[in-house]
């Protein structure tokens, strides 16, 4: 049936219609509305032709009140309306006494007696209506939905304030650049915020986290360091705090701070937090003012204060290691009149190139310190009690001397240097550095341009291996050198096999040198290389005559200082080379090597020494049982021969541990290819139990000491008899 939708005015009742409660219709009845009212819902029932509304007491004790307190009428109802409601109340009463809506139900607010809102739920239907299809009652109920509505409200604001503070947090993260991640180490996830995107300059498109691939944006030593500490992370500990190093997708280096939360699950880590805070420029701040404070800005040198950190390390060191440690305090003579002759800009111009001097004189290891004006400090470290120091001094003294070209002009100064060494001068800061000045004005009282120790004896010590040098340069270009000869004799039959070169040095002055006395200095100035290769050529004619009148294996040995392999060969200057040269056989010579080479060699040495072998020339370790003495070890030389040491001869008796020993070196040496030289035999019986030990050869005073040519050539013939 179609319905003719029909005007209608909502029936705001007028208050002479309100007096008295209308019937219910006998469909609905009086126990339908006390069912409702059990129920706990308020029951209305409106007349739409009088206007006339009624309500149950339930409705009214929802808003308070007790049942003859509200009279009947539609105004008891609107009267109590909230002012806002009253238009949807209109517009859905309107919509479905005209048929547009099916239902009428809607939410409203009413006034509480106690003048607060209470919210009731109004539902209501149509329950009679005339021939035409016009509705002429509504019978409906009220529910108080209050308590629904303050929980849904209190949810909403609940959610929102969520939804804010998330929004904040996010906010206050990209304005910190802070980012984050989280790892499922149970998923095997990752997930990144849009921040921690930014921060590493990659998006979302570009790069999907993985748990492998992540690494790649940590540097190397930084993830070492993560993992070693999550590794050793306990449930209980609070969360790693720690700066690492990053890497961007566009490879640029950043720092951050991390926070990271472990989550644990039964003692498992289950998922690992991250909060990362870029410090870059935080760092490079503190860099800067760190730099600012312990660097001096002219020269770039450390300044007195971070010399004085440096300082206190090194003492600690040297302390713990029993090492010495030199303080060097360095003036440069006649600056003041550079300052006051070509103005400040040249006098800053030679402090910087002075620095550059000094620094270059160093290892990277020592320090250059400037203290201020012309002053400047040096920090030698790692001093054994046979370092010697007059080598760097003598180079920085040379290195301040030479000319300073200041833009067209060109300068001469030089410098006094004052030297003080912990722990023999003091042990303290304080002291080291009074020590240092007094020697620093020591050496400029004596004339400028020189070096003064704060300790006389140490002084005298260091000017006598001044000395010592200076003469064993003349020495050299003036024939001061003499080589002699032992014999190293088969020990069974006593017959010369070969011999040993040994230096000689007759001093014009002082009489004849030892080789032990002479020999650290001479490589210790580097003037072994000089040296030994004049031994060498004296060493290669000799054996030259001895192959053709004694024997024709005869060999000669020549010690050969680890210095010489440190240093470079002139090309065509190789031993090998230069026996080439003269038509002789590498099997001529025998090189005389320490094990220390062997041990602490680096790679260059090793090649030199490796040359040697493949060129014939036999190698011989030297003063064997002394040092390491690793046989095993010294067989991946391919070693010919092996000397032992003559402080180990000296003591063979019978039944002597020392003999034992013997014994077992020669065993060992035949086992992987080697021939036994003993040193230093001074006795028969020394020579019986070392043949009776098997030993191969023998060299010492019981044969011969070592003689000149003539003596030696004598020595022979009669040994031959
Ligand atoms: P070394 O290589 O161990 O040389 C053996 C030393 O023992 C020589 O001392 C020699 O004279 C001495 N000697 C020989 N027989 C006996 C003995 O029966 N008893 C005792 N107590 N000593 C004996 P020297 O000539 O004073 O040489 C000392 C060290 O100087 C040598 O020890 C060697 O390391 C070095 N040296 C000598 N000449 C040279 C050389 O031409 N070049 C290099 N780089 N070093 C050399
Ligand atoms: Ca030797
Ligand atoms: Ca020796």
């Amino acid at each position: 049936m179609d319905m003719e939708p029909f005007e209608y005015s909502l029936p705001i009742a007028s208050p002479d219609a309100t007096d008295t409660g209308l019937p219910l219709p006998p469909e609905t009845g009086n126990p339908w509305r006390l069912a409702l009212e059990g129920s706990g819902m308020g029951v209305w029932d409106w007349n739409l032709v009088t206007g006339d509304q009624s309500h149950s007491p339930r409705w009214k004790d929802m808003l308070g009140y007790a049942d003859h307190e509200i009279g009947p009428g539609a105004q008891a109802f609107f009267s109590r309306l909230h002012p806002d409601d009253l238009p949807r109340v209109e517009a859905a009463s309107a919509a479905y006494l005209s048929g547009h809506a099916k239902d009428y139900t809607l939410d409203v607010r009413m006034r509480h007696k106690n003048g607060g809102w209470q919210w009731v739920l109004v539902h209501g239907m149509v329950v009679s209506r005339d021939a035409q299809g016009k509705p002429l009652r509504v019978i409906g109920t009220h529910t108080d939905i209050t308590e629904r509505k303050l929980t849904e409200e209190h949810l909403r604001s609940l959610n929102q304030e969520l939804a804010d503070k998330t929004r904040r947090l996010q906010d206050m993260q990209a304005m910190g650049r802070i980012g984050g991640w989280e790892l499922d180490l149970v998923a095997g996830t990752v997930v990144w915020t849009d921040e921690m995107y930014r921060i590493l300059e990659t998006t979302p498109q570009d790069y999907q986290p993985t748990a492998e691939s992540t690494s790649r944006f940590i540097a190397p030593a930084s993830f070492t360091r993560i993992m070693a500490a999550v590794k050793q992370a306990k449930p209980q500990d609070p969360a790693l705090d720690m700066e690492l190093e990053l890497v961007t997708a566009k490879g640029r280096n950043l720092w951050v701070q991390m926070v990271l939360t472990l989550v644990w699950a039964q003692d498992q880590q289950v998922k690992r937090l991250a909060m990362v805070h870029d410090i870059t420029e935080r760092r490079n701040t503190a860099n800067a003012i760190w730099q600012q404070a312990h660097f001096d800005s002219l020269t770039g040198l450390p300044n007195r204060r971070m010399l004085r950190d440096r300082l206190e390390q090194e003492i600690r060191k040297s302390r713990r290691d029993h090492r010495q440690l030199a303080i060097l305090f360095i003036d440069l003579d006649h600056f003041k009149e550079v300052n006051d002759t070509l103005g400040h800009d040249y006098g800053d111009q030679l402090l910087v190139e002075a620095a550059r001097r000094l620094r270059g004189c160093m290892r990277e290891t020592d320090t250059v310190a400037r203290m201020g004006g012309d002053e400047f400090t040096v920090l030698l470290t790692e001093l054994t009690s046979t370092s010697h120091l007059e080598g760097v001094l003598q180079k920085l003294l040379d290195a301040l001397a030479a000319v300073f070209q200041l833009g067209d002009e060109q300068v001469f100064v030089s410098g006094s240097i004052g030297v003080t060494v912990y722990p023999s001068d003091g042990t303290d800061i304080e002291n080291l550095y009074k020590n240092a000045d007094q020697a620093m004005y020591a050496a400029k009282a004596a004339g400028r341009n020189r070096f003064s120790f704060f300790t006389p004896a140490m002084q005298e010590a260091v000017l006598s291996r001044v000395r010592l040098v200076a003469d064993l340069r003349v020495a050299l270009a003036e024939r001061q050198f003499r080589v002699e000869y032992q014999p190293i004799v088969d020990v069974a039959t006593g017959a010369v096999r070969k011999a040993e070169a040994l230096i000689r040095w007759q001093h014009p002055t002082r009489g004849p040198i030892g080789p032990a006395t002479f020999i650290p200095a001479a490589e210790a100035s580097g003037l072994i290389v000089a040296l030994g290769e004049w031994i060498f050529r004296e060493a290669v004619e000799q054996v030259a005559l001895w192959r053709g009148s004694l024997d024709p294996n005869f060999q000669i040995s020549v010690n050969k200082s680890p210095v010489q392999f440190q240093h470079q060969p002139a090309v065509g200057e190789s031993w090998i080379e230069q026996l080439g040269a003269k038509g002789l056989a590498g099997g001529c010579i025998v090189a005389e090597i320490t094990e220390g080479l062997l041990l602490g060699s680096s790679a260059a040495v090793t090649e030199r020494l490796q040359s040697l072998l493949t060129g014939g020339v036999q190698v011989s370790l030297d003063d064997f049982g002394t040092g390491y003495s690793s046989l095993s070890y010294l067989h991946k030389f391919d070693i010919d021969f092996v000397k032992i040491d003559k402080a180990f001869v000296a003591n063979l008796t019978p039944a002597s541990t020392d003999l034992a020993l013997c014994k077992a070196i020669i065993v060992m040496a035949h086992e992987l290819g080697m021939m036994v030289v003993a040193e230093g035999v001074e006795t028969v019986q020394q020579r019986d139990l070392l043949l009776s030990a098997g030993c191969d050869f023998g060299q010492g005073y019981l044969f011969a000491a070592a003689l000149p040519v003539a003596e030696f050539e004598a020595y022979c013939r009669s040994a031959q008899r």
